[in-house]
C-alpha cells in the first residue's frame, strides 16, 4: 500500500494508512501501547490495544526502531487530544506492525536540542545527532535559502556553471590542499581555494553573468569557527562596476531575508557604507557591529565596508595583498599601480559585506588589463618566470579580448548560520570537520595503503626521518 506521510493523516479521518518512520516513544498505559511515530513531516500517535494483532510484538520494540504500519485514522477521544502537535486531533489505530529494523539503544538523546552533549560525541555519531530536530529545521531553512538564491540569480539572467575542483593553486591568503597525480608522476592539482580564476575566465569566454554555489578548499591553521571546506555563493558579472554588484547583491540580501526568515528586521536600508579607515578609527574593526540592540534576536545590521588599501607589508617588509590580487585598483589609483609607486596608498575596489560583526562576503572589480595583473604580481615580489608559470594563462586570456567584470563570494555557511542565530558554522553543516580539520565519523584523514603510496610515487617521511633531518 501506499505510504502517507505523517503530515497527512491528519486529513484521513475513517482511512486506512500506511506510515512509516522512526519509533519517536513508547508508552504501556492501562493494556494499551501508546507508539509515537515519526518521519521527517511529523509526529502521529499510534496506538495498539491488547486485542490487537501486534500488541506483544509492539511492547517489544525500541525506541528510534523504523517501522511500517498500517491502521486506521480515527479521532482521538474527548480529552485526549494534544493541542501541542500537528496531527494532535487523531491517532492511529494499528492493525499491522511491521519491524524494518530495530535500533539497540543510541548513544545519545535524538529528541533534545543536542546542546547538552559533547560536540565530539556529536560529530562521531553526526547521522544520528543530525535526527534531532533542531538540525532538520537549519537544513530545510538552508535549502530554502539556496533555492531562493538560484531562483532569484537565474530570473536576473544569470546561469549557474560548475568549475574543476582539481585545478591549480589560486591565492587567497591560505595553504592549499593538494592532491597527487598518479599519470603525471611528482606533479600535483590543488583543490579550489575559490573558482576565483575560472569565473574570470568565464567572463573571457562571454558568459557575462556567472554563478555557482562552490565548494572551497583552504588548508588554514586549527581556528575554532572555521571549516577546511566551505560553501560560497560566487558570481561574476561582465561590462559593470562597483556599483552594480554592490546593488545587486543588496537587493538579494534583501529579498532573501523578506523570503526566507521573514520574522527578522533589518536595521536599515540602503546598507550604510563603511570606508577601512573609518571602521578601524570608530570601531577597532573592519567589520563592525552596528546593531542598536545586541539582545534583539531578529536584528539584522548589514553594512558595507570599502575603500581598503591595496597592499600591506608583511612580517619580512615585503608587499603582500590585503584581499584579492585579481582585483582592480580604484580607477584615480591605476596610474600608481602601473608607476609601481605610492604602493601603500593605493586604494582597491574590494567591497566586503558584514552582518553583525561577521564578514559574510567579498568581492572587487578585476583587473581586466593584462599589464595592469602583471603590475600586481610585480610588486608583490613574485619573479618573471613565477608569473608566467602560475599566471600566463590569465594574462595571455586577457590578451584575447577581455570585458571589463566584478564579481563577489558570500560565505553561505556563515550567512545561514546568522539567520538561524547559529553560534557555529559546524551547525549548518551536514558533516562538517572538527576545529584541526577531522572527521571524526569517516575518521579522516587517515592513512592509505602502500600499493596506493606506490602508484603515486610518495615516500611517507615518518616522524623518526623528520628529527634524523633536523
Ligand atoms: N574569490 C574571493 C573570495 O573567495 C571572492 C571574490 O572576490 O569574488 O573571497
Amino acid at each position: 500500500m501506499e505510504r502517507t506521510l505523517i503530515v497527512e493523516t491528519i486529513k484521513k479521518t475513517g482511512e486506512i494508512v500506511h506510515v512509516c518512520g522512526w519509533v519517536n516513544s513508547l508508552r504501556e498505559h492501562g493494556r494499551v501501547v501508546f507508539l509515537d511515530l515519526r518521519d521527517w513531516t511529523g509526529l502521529v500517535q499510534v496506538v495498539f490495544p491488547a486485542e490487537s494483532l501486534d500488541y506483544e510484538k509492539a511492547k517489544r520494540l525500541t525506541t528510534e526502531s523504523t517501522v511500517g504500519i498500517l491502521g486506521l485514522v480515527q479521532e482521538r477521544p474527548e480529552k485526549t487530544e494534544n493541542p501541542n502537535l500537528a496531527t494532535g486531533k487523531i491517532e492511529v489505530l494499528a492493525e499491522n506492525l511491521e519491524v524494518f529494523s530495530k535500533a539497540q539503544p543510541l548513544p545519545f538523546d535524538v529528541k533534545s536540542d543536542g546542546r547538552e552533549i559533547s560536540e565530539e560525541k556529536r560529530l562521531q555519531y553526526r547521522y544520528l545527532d543530525l535526527r534531532r530536530e533542531r538540525l532538520k529545521n537549519n537544513f530545510i531553512l538552508r535549502h530554502q535559502i539556496i533555492n531562493f538564491l538560484r531562483a532569484f540569480l537565474t530570473q536576473e539572467g544569470f546561469v549557474e556553471i560548475e568549475t574543476p575542483i582539481l585545478t591549480k593553486s589560486t591565492p587567497e591568503g591560505a595553504r592549499d590542499y593538494i592532491v597527487p597525480s598518479r599519470l603525471q608522476k611528482g606533479k600535483f592539482y590543488a583543490l579550489p581555494q575559490s573558482p576565483q580564476q575560472y569565473k574570470q575566465l568565464l567572463q573571457v569566454a562571454g558568459m557575462e553573468r556567472y554563478f555557482q554555489v562552490a565548494r572551497c578548499l583552504r588548508d588554514e591553521d586549527p581556528r575554532a569557527d572555521r571549516q577546511p571546506e566551505f560553501t560560497q555563493l560566487d558570481m561574476e558579472l561582465s561590462f559593470v562596476e562597483r556599483e552594480d554588484v554592490m546593488a545587486l547583491n543588496e537587493r538579494l540580501l534583501i529579498e532573501t531575508v523578506k523570503k526566507v526568515t521573514p520574522q527578522k528586521k533589518i536595521q536599515e536600508v540602503p546598507f550604510p557604507r563603511i570606508s577601512f579607515q573609518e571602521a578601524m578609527s570608530k570601531y577597532k574593526t573592519d567589520r563592525p557591529d552596528l546593531r542598536r540592540d545586541k539582545n534583539d534576536p531578529d536584528l539584522l545590521a548589514f553594512c558595507w565596508v570599502i575603500d581598503f588599501p591595496f597592499f600591506e607589508k608583511n612580517k619580512e617588509g615585503a608587499w603582500t595583498f590585503t584581499h584579492n590580487p585579481f582585483s582592480a585598483p580604484q580607477p584615480e589609483h591605476l596610474e600608481w599601480l602601473m608607476n609601481k609607486e605610492r604602493i601603500g596608498e593605493i586604494i582597491t575596489t574590494q567591497y566586503d559585506i558584514v552582518l553583525n560583526g561577521f564578514e559574510i562576503g567579498g568581492g572587487s572589480i578585476r583587473n581586466h588589463k593584462a599589464e595592469a595583473l602583471k603590475k600586481v604580481f610585480e610588486i608583490l615580489g613574485r619573479p618573471e618566470e613565477e608569473i608566467k608559470t602560475n599566471f600566463g594563462h590569465m594574462l595571455e586570456a586577457f590578451s584575447y579580448g577581455c570585458p571589463p567584470h566584478g564579481g563577489i563570494a558570500w560565505g553561505l555557511d556563515r550567512l545561514v548560520a546568522l539567520l538561524l542565530k547559529e553560534e557555529s558554522i559546524r551547525e549548518v553543516i551536514a558533516f562538517p570537520k572538527t576545529g584541526d580539520g577531522r572527521d571524526l565519523m569517516m575518521d579522516v584523514p587517515s592513512e592509505v595503503s602502500s600499493e596506493q603510496l606506490k602508484e603515486l610515487g610518495i615516500k611517507i617521511v615518518g616522524k623518526e626521518d623528520e628529527k634524523q633531518k633536523r
